[in-house]
Protein backbone atom coordinates (compact mmCIF):
# COMPACT_ATOMS: atom_id res chain seq x y z
CA UNK A 1 0.00 0.00 0.00
CA UNK A 2 0.93 3.54 -1.06
CA UNK A 3 1.70 5.30 2.05
CA UNK A 4 0.31 9.18 2.32
CA UNK A 5 3.78 11.32 1.99
CA UNK A 6 3.52 15.03 3.37
CA UNK A 7 5.56 17.48 4.85
CA UNK A 8 3.05 18.06 7.75
CA UNK A 9 0.59 15.50 9.24
CA UNK A 10 -2.10 17.43 11.48
CA UNK A 11 -4.45 15.42 13.61
CA UNK A 12 -7.10 17.29 14.71
CA UNK A 13 -9.83 19.32 12.48
CA UNK A 14 -10.88 22.02 15.31
CA UNK A 15 -9.78 25.67 15.01
CA UNK A 16 -6.08 24.56 16.33
CA UNK A 17 -5.23 22.17 13.84
CA UNK A 18 -7.23 24.33 10.73
CA UNK A 19 -5.07 27.11 11.95
CA UNK A 20 -2.02 25.05 12.07
CA UNK A 21 -2.60 23.88 8.92
CA UNK A 22 -3.09 27.42 7.44
CA UNK A 23 -0.29 28.82 8.54
CA UNK A 24 2.09 26.13 7.31
CA UNK A 25 0.48 26.75 4.11
CA UNK A 26 0.84 29.57 4.03
CA UNK A 27 4.71 28.80 4.63
CA UNK A 28 4.42 26.60 1.38
CA UNK A 29 4.79 23.57 3.48
CA UNK A 30 2.37 20.40 2.01
CA UNK A 31 0.01 19.58 4.62
CA UNK A 32 -2.45 16.53 5.50
CA UNK A 33 -5.09 16.86 8.13
CA UNK A 34 -7.16 14.07 8.95
CA UNK A 35 -10.63 14.50 11.59
CA UNK A 36 -12.71 11.81 12.76
CA UNK A 37 -16.10 14.44 12.20
CA UNK A 38 -16.91 16.33 9.75
CA UNK A 39 -17.37 19.75 9.20
CA UNK A 40 -18.96 22.03 10.49
CA UNK A 41 -17.75 20.54 13.75
CA UNK A 42 -19.58 22.12 16.89
CA UNK A 43 -18.39 21.95 20.13
CA UNK A 44 -19.65 23.68 23.62
CA UNK A 45 -18.06 27.19 23.84
CA UNK A 46 -18.90 30.36 25.14
CA UNK A 47 -17.80 31.66 21.19
CA UNK A 48 -16.28 34.87 22.02
CA UNK A 49 -13.22 36.11 19.84
CA UNK A 50 -11.09 38.20 21.87
CA UNK A 51 -9.47 41.20 19.16
CA UNK A 52 -5.77 39.58 19.68
CA UNK A 53 -7.88 36.02 17.99
CA UNK A 54 -9.23 38.15 15.22
CA UNK A 55 -5.73 39.65 14.49
CA UNK A 56 -4.55 36.49 14.81
CA UNK A 57 -7.21 34.91 12.25
CA UNK A 58 -6.57 37.99 9.85
CA UNK A 59 -2.41 36.76 10.28
CA UNK A 60 -4.10 33.64 8.86
CA UNK A 61 -6.33 35.24 5.70
CA UNK A 62 -9.49 34.72 7.60
CA UNK A 63 -11.17 38.17 7.85
CA UNK A 64 -14.22 37.86 9.87
CA UNK A 65 -16.59 41.13 9.06
CA UNK A 66 -19.49 42.03 11.97
CA UNK A 67 -22.59 40.66 10.06
CA UNK A 68 -20.93 36.91 10.86
CA UNK A 69 -21.43 37.40 14.32
CA UNK A 70 -22.06 40.57 17.14
CA UNK A 71 -19.01 43.22 18.19
CA UNK A 72 -18.57 42.67 21.90
CA UNK A 73 -16.68 45.87 23.04
CA UNK A 74 -16.14 45.12 26.56
CA UNK A 75 -16.61 42.72 29.53
CA UNK A 76 -19.10 43.02 32.43
CA UNK A 77 -19.32 41.14 35.72
CA UNK A 78 -22.57 41.08 37.43
CA UNK A 79 -23.33 39.64 41.00
CA UNK A 80 -26.54 40.67 43.05
CA UNK A 81 -25.24 44.21 44.62
CA UNK A 82 -22.30 44.06 41.97
CA UNK A 83 -22.11 45.35 38.58
CA UNK A 84 -18.35 46.63 36.89
CA UNK A 85 -17.91 46.95 33.34
CA UNK A 86 -15.04 48.08 31.62
CA UNK A 87 -13.84 48.66 27.44
CA UNK A 88 -11.51 46.74 25.78
CA UNK A 89 -9.49 49.46 24.16
CA UNK A 90 -7.55 47.52 21.72
CA UNK A 91 -11.07 47.23 19.14
CA UNK A 92 -14.05 45.08 20.16
CA UNK A 93 -14.27 41.51 20.37
CA UNK A 94 -16.61 39.69 18.48
CA UNK A 95 -19.45 37.13 19.21
CA UNK A 96 -19.55 34.25 16.55
CA UNK A 97 -21.39 30.94 16.54
CA UNK A 98 -18.71 28.32 16.56
CA UNK A 99 -19.72 26.37 13.26
CA UNK A 100 -19.71 29.34 11.29
CA UNK A 101 -15.82 29.96 12.15
CA UNK A 102 -15.58 26.66 11.79
CA UNK A 103 -16.63 26.60 8.14
CA UNK A 104 -14.43 29.59 7.54
CA UNK A 105 -11.30 27.98 8.95
CA UNK A 106 -12.16 24.94 6.65
CA UNK A 107 -12.82 27.19 3.60
CA UNK A 108 -9.05 28.93 3.93
CA UNK A 109 -7.50 25.78 4.18
CA UNK A 110 -9.23 24.33 1.37
CA UNK A 111 -8.43 27.46 -0.56
CA UNK A 112 -4.75 26.99 0.34
CA UNK A 113 -4.73 23.43 -0.16
CA UNK A 114 -4.61 21.36 2.51
CA UNK A 115 -4.86 17.60 2.23
CA UNK A 116 -8.46 17.44 4.48
CA UNK A 117 -9.55 14.30 5.61
CA UNK A 118 -12.76 14.20 7.09
CA UNK A 119 -14.58 11.67 8.78
CA UNK A 120 -11.48 9.95 8.87
CA UNK A 121 -10.12 9.23 12.75
CA UNK A 122 -6.19 9.11 12.59
CA UNK A 123 -4.77 5.63 13.64
CA UNK A 124 -1.97 6.16 15.86
CA UNK A 125 0.12 2.42 17.46
CA UNK A 126 2.91 1.33 17.50
CA UNK A 127 3.36 0.55 13.46
CA UNK A 128 2.69 4.44 13.39
CA UNK A 129 -0.17 7.05 12.04
CA UNK A 130 -2.45 6.06 9.46
CA UNK A 131 -5.44 7.20 8.20
CA UNK A 132 -7.81 4.80 6.76
CA UNK A 133 -5.47 1.90 7.08
CA UNK A 134 -3.18 3.35 4.68
CA UNK A 135 0.21 4.71 6.89
CA UNK A 136 1.39 8.35 6.88
CA UNK A 137 4.84 9.30 6.40
CA UNK A 138 5.74 13.08 7.16
CA UNK A 139 8.65 15.26 8.28
CA UNK A 140 6.19 16.73 11.33
CA UNK A 141 3.41 15.16 12.83
CA UNK A 142 1.01 17.30 15.08
CA UNK A 143 -0.83 16.88 17.54
CA UNK A 144 -4.57 19.42 17.35
CA UNK A 145 -6.75 16.88 18.76
CA UNK A 146 -8.26 18.44 21.66
CA UNK A 147 -7.98 17.72 25.45
CA UNK A 148 -8.07 14.63 25.61
CA UNK A 149 -5.44 13.97 23.19
CA UNK A 150 -4.67 10.75 22.00
CA UNK A 151 -1.53 11.98 19.71
CA UNK A 152 -0.08 13.11 22.95
CA UNK A 153 -0.24 9.87 25.20
CA UNK A 154 1.42 8.31 21.86
CA UNK A 155 3.60 10.90 21.58
CA UNK A 156 4.93 10.44 25.05
CA UNK A 157 3.86 13.88 26.09
CA UNK A 158 1.20 13.36 28.41
CA UNK A 159 2.70 14.75 31.62
CA UNK A 160 0.90 17.12 32.89
CA UNK A 161 1.04 19.48 36.08
CA UNK A 162 -1.66 21.33 37.90
CA UNK A 163 -4.66 19.30 36.59
CA UNK A 164 -8.24 20.82 37.37
CA UNK A 165 -11.20 20.66 35.44
CA UNK A 166 -14.76 22.06 35.78
CA UNK A 167 -17.51 21.16 33.74
CA UNK A 168 -19.18 23.77 30.73
CA UNK A 169 -22.48 23.92 29.25
CA UNK A 170 -23.70 26.17 26.08
CA UNK A 171 -26.87 26.81 24.66
CA UNK A 172 -28.37 29.32 22.46
CA UNK A 173 -31.39 31.46 22.53
CA UNK A 174 -33.22 33.81 20.39
CA UNK A 175 -33.21 37.10 21.54
CA UNK A 176 -31.89 40.73 20.77
CA UNK A 177 -28.31 41.29 22.65
CA UNK A 178 -29.39 44.12 25.24
CA UNK A 179 -26.21 44.83 25.66
CA UNK A 180 -22.71 45.44 23.64
CA UNK A 181 -20.51 43.66 26.56
CA UNK A 182 -20.31 39.91 27.09
CA UNK A 183 -21.63 39.49 30.54
CA UNK A 184 -19.92 37.42 33.12
CA UNK A 185 -22.91 36.34 36.01
CA UNK A 186 -21.37 35.25 39.78
CA UNK A 187 -22.44 32.88 42.39
CA UNK A 188 -20.99 30.31 44.80
CA UNK A 189 -18.43 28.43 42.33
CA UNK A 190 -19.83 28.86 38.70
CA UNK A 191 -20.52 31.58 36.62
CA UNK A 192 -22.54 32.28 33.65
CA UNK A 193 -21.54 34.49 30.86
CA UNK A 194 -23.47 35.21 27.79
CA UNK A 195 -22.19 36.39 24.56
CA UNK A 196 -24.27 38.18 21.79
CA UNK A 197 -23.66 35.95 17.99
CA UNK A 198 -25.45 37.95 16.22
CA UNK A 199 -28.34 40.90 15.88
CA UNK A 200 -30.68 38.24 17.57
CA UNK A 201 -29.35 35.78 19.11
CA UNK A 202 -27.14 35.38 22.37
CA UNK A 203 -24.62 32.21 23.86
CA UNK A 204 -25.24 31.38 27.31
CA UNK A 205 -22.43 29.47 28.67
CA UNK A 206 -22.38 27.79 32.52
CA UNK A 207 -19.17 26.47 34.26
CA UNK A 208 -18.70 24.88 37.44
CA UNK A 209 -16.74 22.40 39.44
CA UNK A 210 -20.06 20.55 39.88
CA UNK A 211 -20.30 17.29 38.06
CA UNK A 212 -24.24 17.47 38.58
CA UNK A 213 -24.74 20.60 37.46
CA UNK A 214 -27.09 20.87 34.37
CA UNK A 215 -28.00 23.71 31.85
CA UNK A 216 -31.36 23.84 33.44
CA UNK A 217 -29.85 25.36 36.48
CA UNK A 218 -29.12 28.53 34.84
CA UNK A 219 -32.59 29.73 35.22
CA UNK A 220 -32.28 28.67 39.09
CA UNK A 221 -28.89 29.78 39.61
CA UNK A 222 -28.54 32.93 37.74
CA UNK A 223 -32.41 34.80 37.95
CA UNK A 224 -31.38 38.20 37.05
CA UNK A 225 -29.81 37.15 33.78
CA UNK A 226 -32.66 34.54 33.68
CA UNK A 227 -35.12 37.45 32.63
CA UNK A 228 -33.30 38.45 30.04
CA UNK A 229 -34.11 35.24 28.37
CA UNK A 230 -38.02 35.33 29.40
CA UNK A 231 -40.30 34.64 26.29
CA UNK A 232 -36.86 33.66 24.15
CA UNK A 233 -36.84 30.46 22.00
CA UNK A 234 -33.78 28.81 22.58
CA UNK A 235 -32.10 28.09 19.11
CA UNK A 236 -29.68 24.87 19.92
CA UNK A 237 -29.80 22.23 22.48
CA UNK A 238 -27.83 22.10 25.77
CA UNK A 239 -23.78 21.16 24.45
CA UNK A 240 -21.86 20.37 27.55
CA UNK A 241 -18.16 19.76 27.49
CA UNK A 242 -14.92 19.82 30.40
CA UNK A 243 -13.06 22.68 30.95
CA UNK A 244 -9.59 21.80 32.27
CA UNK A 245 -6.50 23.66 33.08
CA UNK A 246 -3.50 21.28 32.45
CA UNK A 247 0.04 22.34 31.63
CA UNK A 248 1.97 19.75 30.19
CA UNK A 249 6.03 19.54 30.78
CA UNK A 250 6.68 19.80 27.48
CA UNK A 251 4.73 19.83 23.76
CA UNK A 252 6.92 18.46 21.48
CA UNK A 253 9.49 15.82 20.87
CA UNK A 254 11.50 14.81 18.22
CA UNK A 255 9.16 15.31 15.05
CA UNK A 256 6.24 15.36 17.20
CA UNK A 257 4.43 19.01 18.05
CA UNK A 258 0.94 19.86 19.88
CA UNK A 259 -0.98 22.67 19.58
CA UNK A 260 -4.51 23.55 20.90
CA UNK A 261 -6.10 22.25 23.77
CA UNK A 262 -4.33 19.11 22.83
CA UNK A 263 -0.98 20.89 23.95
CA UNK A 264 -2.58 22.11 27.17
CA UNK A 265 -5.93 24.06 28.47
CA UNK A 266 -6.75 27.14 30.34
CA UNK A 267 -10.27 27.09 32.00
CA UNK A 268 -12.95 28.58 30.07
CA UNK A 269 -13.56 31.04 31.95
CA UNK A 270 -10.28 33.09 30.41
CA UNK A 271 -12.17 33.17 27.09
CA UNK A 272 -8.60 32.48 25.63
CA UNK A 273 -8.51 29.35 24.06
CA UNK A 274 -9.29 30.25 20.56
CA UNK A 275 -6.74 33.35 21.17
CA UNK A 276 -3.76 30.95 22.36
CA UNK A 277 -4.93 28.52 19.15
CA UNK A 278 -4.09 30.82 16.30
CA UNK A 279 -0.82 32.27 18.06
CA UNK A 280 0.35 29.32 18.91
CA UNK A 281 -0.16 28.05 15.26
CA UNK A 282 1.67 31.21 13.58
CA UNK A 283 4.72 30.40 15.86
CA UNK A 284 4.61 26.72 15.00
CA UNK A 285 4.51 27.06 10.88
CA UNK A 286 7.65 29.72 11.81
CA UNK A 287 9.32 26.82 13.72
CA UNK A 288 8.91 24.16 11.40
CA UNK A 289 10.44 27.17 8.83
CA UNK A 290 13.64 27.09 11.38
CA UNK A 291 13.51 23.14 11.44
CA UNK A 292 13.11 24.12 15.00
CA UNK A 293 10.85 23.04 17.24
CA UNK A 294 12.67 23.93 20.85
CA UNK A 295 11.83 27.59 19.36
CA UNK A 296 7.86 27.06 19.61
CA UNK A 297 8.04 25.03 22.54
CA UNK A 298 9.65 28.23 23.93
CA UNK A 299 7.04 30.56 22.30
CA UNK A 300 4.41 28.50 23.21
CA UNK A 301 5.12 28.88 27.25
CA UNK A 302 5.71 33.15 26.29
CA UNK A 303 1.93 32.81 24.65
CA UNK A 304 0.50 31.39 27.31
CA UNK A 305 2.44 33.13 30.28
CA UNK A 306 -0.25 36.00 30.78
CA UNK A 307 -3.56 34.17 30.28
CA UNK A 308 -2.30 31.72 33.14
CA UNK A 309 -1.96 34.75 35.35
CA UNK A 310 -5.56 35.82 34.10
CA UNK A 311 -6.71 32.37 34.41
CA UNK A 312 -5.53 31.84 38.50
CA UNK A 313 -6.99 35.21 38.84
CA UNK A 314 -10.40 34.10 37.84
CA UNK A 315 -10.22 30.82 39.56
CA UNK A 316 -9.58 32.80 42.80
CA UNK A 317 -13.03 34.79 42.63
CA UNK A 318 -14.43 31.29 41.55
CA UNK A 319 -13.81 29.89 45.16
CA UNK A 320 -13.11 32.56 47.41
CA UNK A 321 -16.51 34.72 48.02
CA UNK A 322 -14.78 37.25 50.15
CA UNK A 323 -12.22 37.98 47.80
CA UNK A 324 -14.24 38.07 44.73
CA UNK A 325 -16.62 40.51 46.34
CA UNK A 326 -14.03 42.63 47.25
CA UNK A 327 -12.81 42.48 44.45
CA UNK A 328 -16.24 43.52 42.52
CA UNK A 329 -16.55 46.12 44.99
CA UNK A 330 -13.41 47.84 43.93
CA UNK A 331 -14.18 46.93 39.72
CA UNK A 332 -17.80 49.08 40.85
CA UNK A 333 -15.57 51.82 42.72
CA UNK A 334 -13.07 52.52 40.41
CA UNK A 335 -13.66 51.47 36.90
CA UNK A 336 -10.11 51.96 35.77
CA UNK A 337 -8.55 49.22 38.00
CA UNK A 338 -11.02 46.69 35.73
CA UNK A 339 -9.85 48.92 32.85
CA UNK A 340 -6.66 48.17 34.03
CA UNK A 341 -7.52 43.96 33.91
CA UNK A 342 -9.22 44.04 30.65
CA UNK A 343 -6.30 45.85 29.04
CA UNK A 344 -3.72 43.13 30.43
CA UNK A 345 -5.77 40.47 29.36
CA UNK A 346 -6.07 41.88 26.32
CA UNK A 347 -2.39 42.75 26.06
CA UNK A 348 -2.46 46.52 25.90
CA UNK A 349 0.18 49.03 27.38
CA UNK A 350 -1.04 51.16 30.28
CA UNK A 351 -3.52 53.78 29.39
CA UNK A 352 -3.11 57.87 30.87
CA UNK A 353 -6.82 57.64 29.51
CA UNK A 354 -9.80 55.08 29.40
CA UNK A 355 -12.59 54.63 27.44
CA UNK A 356 -12.16 56.10 24.45
CA UNK A 357 -14.58 55.02 21.68
CA UNK A 358 -13.93 51.51 20.71
CA UNK A 359 -12.63 51.16 17.24
CA UNK A 360 -14.35 48.62 14.76
CA UNK A 361 -13.52 45.79 12.70
C1 LIG B 1 -17.83 25.68 28.00
C2 LIG B 1 -16.65 26.22 27.21
C3 LIG B 1 -16.64 27.58 26.85
C4 LIG B 1 -15.55 28.11 26.12
N1 LIG B 1 -15.57 29.43 25.78
C5 LIG B 1 -14.56 29.96 25.02
C6 LIG B 1 -14.61 31.33 24.57
O1 LIG B 1 -15.58 32.07 24.80
N2 LIG B 1 -13.55 31.81 23.83
C7 LIG B 1 -12.47 31.02 23.53
O2 LIG B 1 -11.53 31.50 22.87
N3 LIG B 1 -12.41 29.71 23.94
C8 LIG B 1 -13.42 29.18 24.67
N4 LIG B 1 -13.38 27.86 25.05
C9 LIG B 1 -12.19 27.04 24.68
C10 LIG B 1 -12.24 26.65 23.21
O3 LIG B 1 -13.47 26.07 22.89
C11 LIG B 1 -11.09 25.65 22.96
O4 LIG B 1 -9.89 26.30 23.28
C12 LIG B 1 -11.02 25.20 21.52
O5 LIG B 1 -12.15 24.45 21.18
C13 LIG B 1 -9.79 24.31 21.32
O6 LIG B 1 -9.75 23.92 19.96
P1 LIG B 1 -8.92 22.66 19.52
O7 LIG B 1 -8.91 22.68 18.03
O8 LIG B 1 -7.64 22.59 20.27
O9 LIG B 1 -9.75 21.39 20.05
P2 LIG B 1 -11.16 20.82 19.55
O10 LIG B 1 -12.05 21.93 19.13
O11 LIG B 1 -11.62 19.92 20.65
O12 LIG B 1 -10.81 19.97 18.26
C14 LIG B 1 -10.17 18.71 18.32
C15 LIG B 1 -10.53 17.93 17.06
O13 LIG B 1 -9.77 16.73 17.02
C16 LIG B 1 -10.57 15.71 16.48
N5 LIG B 1 -9.99 14.41 16.87
C17 LIG B 1 -9.89 13.85 18.09
N6 LIG B 1 -9.24 12.67 18.03
C18 LIG B 1 -8.93 12.47 16.70
C19 LIG B 1 -8.27 11.43 15.99
N7 LIG B 1 -7.76 10.34 16.58
N8 LIG B 1 -8.13 11.58 14.65
C20 LIG B 1 -8.61 12.65 14.00
N9 LIG B 1 -9.26 13.67 14.65
C21 LIG B 1 -9.40 13.57 15.97
C22 LIG B 1 -11.96 15.99 17.03
O14 LIG B 1 -12.97 15.41 16.20
C23 LIG B 1 -12.00 17.53 17.00
O15 LIG B 1 -12.58 18.03 15.82
C24 LIG B 1 -14.45 27.28 25.77
C25 LIG B 1 -14.46 25.92 26.13
C26 LIG B 1 -15.55 25.40 26.84
C27 LIG B 1 -15.54 23.94 27.20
Amino acid sequence: MTPHQTDVFIVGGGPAGLAAGIAARLRGFRVMLADGCRPPIDKACGEGLMADALAGLRRLGVSLSREQGALFTGIRFVEPGFSAEARFRGGPGLGIRRTTLHSLLVERASELGVDLHWGRPARLDAAGASVDGTPVRARWMVGADGQNSSFRRWAGLDRCRGYTRRFGFRRHFRVSPWSDFVEVHWTERCQAYITPVSADEVCVAVISRDPRLRFEDFFRLFPGAARRLEGASPGTAPRGAVTASCRLHSVVSGSFALIGEASGSLDAITGEGLSLAFRQAVALAEALERDDLAWYAAEHRRIARMPRLMERLMLILDQNTWVRHQVLRAFTAEPRLFARLLDIHTRQPAASTFYPSPRYL
